[in-house]
């Protein structure tokens, strides 16, 4: 069976609601369909929540009957039927009512996991009446009913499994199962979520749990490009990606896959495509295990990177210093993303500034510490074996004009990565889409 993702742009208006159903059933085969929230939804989910952490529930509600009435209009061009019309109207405002509910009542994060759930639980409730409408056999699957994650916010793949096959075979028949993306429980039962754009991870956990055939990814462009198209013109799809190559370039900023969605996929070996629901016959993006050797498939950019270095000839040569110094990023829970060091000094990103403060005073024990916020990864991704003569090169020469603060390779065959400010992004996006492309 194959699980297929669309995002919150193709089921973003009734005419790509029907569009994607279109999609779906024109093979005949049974499949998975995750949805994320129609286009614009969890913002505004989320901008509500704002009003009501602020205790502004004229704000509120502003935005909340600004939505409703977009979900009223989808409705009426949607179903044909007037039963159906008032089937979802029920569902509609009976969501909306749970949204103003929490005007009246303490506003944390707990609050806000409920209320942003809601967008992924209203499209997928008018698919599933649309699709009943077409008269599929289609069953409905609650996230909320398998969608796991544990203490780590790691998804609890166990429970995950069990519960998701109860509820497939609860209907075997089925042709279409329509399921929530994003949405998921946490270890306390509670409604929680896996991060904005997290429902690309739902459809390869999901694709995992049931060892899918293939995993799609459906959205508005036709496949992981080049370079990142929201900066740089003329950037071409990559046909073949291999699982490590696609993981770098995601958790590197190239938004069109959330930055874990490829590791569950990848621990059974499933392929996942790229494709574009406004272009369906487009051949995307293949995610898989065959390697293309001697070729640099793409660059993306990580904003909101912060670098550190700490200066110390004292005692960077001693061993047991390096251990120390990370030792301070493990207790603040702060991931490093780049590392190069020298014989006096070491530097390091990290993209989570929460902790900063604590982790830069207790650095200081080990030398003088400079900290540059506004930073930039740029990621390029590709063949980058060691042996391979010229890529690097290539790659310093496209950033002749451009400041970089560090350079980072070797840590993987496939990635080299530079550190610049986030000023100089977009010129060093188009220098190297120019040199290497
Ligand atoms: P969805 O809502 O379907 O999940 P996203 O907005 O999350 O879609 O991802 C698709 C968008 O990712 C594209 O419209 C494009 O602007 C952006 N994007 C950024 N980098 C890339 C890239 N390298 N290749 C393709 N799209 C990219
Ligand atoms: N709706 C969620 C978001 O906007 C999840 C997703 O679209 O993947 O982040
Ligand atoms: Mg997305």
């Amino acid at each position: 069976m194959k699980v297929l993702k669309f995002g919150g742009t193709s089921v973003g208006s009734a005419q790509r609601i029907k569009n994607v159903a279109n999609l779906i059933l024109a093979d005949g085969q049974q499949k998975i369909v995750v949805l994320s929230a129609m286009s614009g939804t969890t913002n505004s989910l989320l901008e509500i929540s704002g009003y009501f952490r602020q205790q502004n529930p004229v704000g509120a509600a502003d935005v909340i009957n600004r939505l409703e009435h977009k979900y009223s209009e989808t409705i009426d061009e949607l179903y044909v039927q007037d039963s159906n019309k008032q089937k979802a109207r029920e569902v509609i405002r009976e969501i909306f009512d749970y949204v103003r509910s929490f005007g009246n009542r303490a506003f944390t994060i707990f609050e806000e996991r409920c209320i942003v759930a809601q967008g992924e639980l209203m499209s997928t409730n008018l698919m599933n009446l649309y699709l009943l409408e077409q008269g599929v056999n289609v069953a409905f699957i609650p996230a909320l009913e398998y969608m796991r994650i544990d203490k780590n916010a790691e998804p609890d793949f166990k429970y995950i499994e069990q519960n998701l096959k109860q509820q497939i075979s609860a209907n075997p028949d089925a042709q279409i199962y329509v399921t929530q993306g994003f949405i998921c429980r946490n270890a306390y039962g509670e409604i929680d979520n896996l991060q904005r754009g997290g429902s690309d991870y739902s459809a390869s956990i999901i694709g995992a749990a049931i060892r899918a055939d293939e995993i799609q990814i459906w959205t508005d462009i036709d496949g992981m490009h080049n370079n990142d198209p929201r900066f740089v013109e003329g950037t071409q799809p990559v046909r073949n990606l291999n699982f490590d190559e696609a993981a770098e370039l995601a958790y590197f900023g190239a938004k069109i896959l959330h930055p874990t969605c490829v590791t569950p996929a990848r621990m059974y070996n499933i392929p996942v495509r790229l494709l574009n629901t406004l272009q369906p016959e487009a051949p995307g993006t293949m995610i898989s295990t065959v390697s293309e050797q001697d070729k640099i498939k793409a660059v993306a950019a990580k904003d909101g990177i912060t670098s550190i270095r700490i200066k110390s000839s004292r005692m960077l040569m001693a061993y047991g210093f390096m251990s120390q110094v990370f030792e301070v990023f493990e207790r603040y829970k702060t991931s490093v993303d780049l590392v190069t060091t020298s014989e006096v000094g070491v530097s390091l990103t990290i993209d989570n500034p929460k902790h900063l403060d604590d982790i830069v005073t207790e650095l200081k024990k080990f030398g003088t510490v400079v900290v540059d916020p506004d930073m930039v990864i740029i990621a390029v991704v590709g063949d980058m074996a060691w042996d391979n003569v010229g890529f690097e090169s290539r790659v310093i020469e496209a950033l002749e004009d451009v400041p970089v603060r560090m350079i980072s390779y070797g840590g993987s065959n496939y990635n080299i990565s530079i550190l610049i400010k986030a000023e100089d992004k977009i010129r060093a996006l188009r220098a190297l889409s120019a040199k290497l492309f």
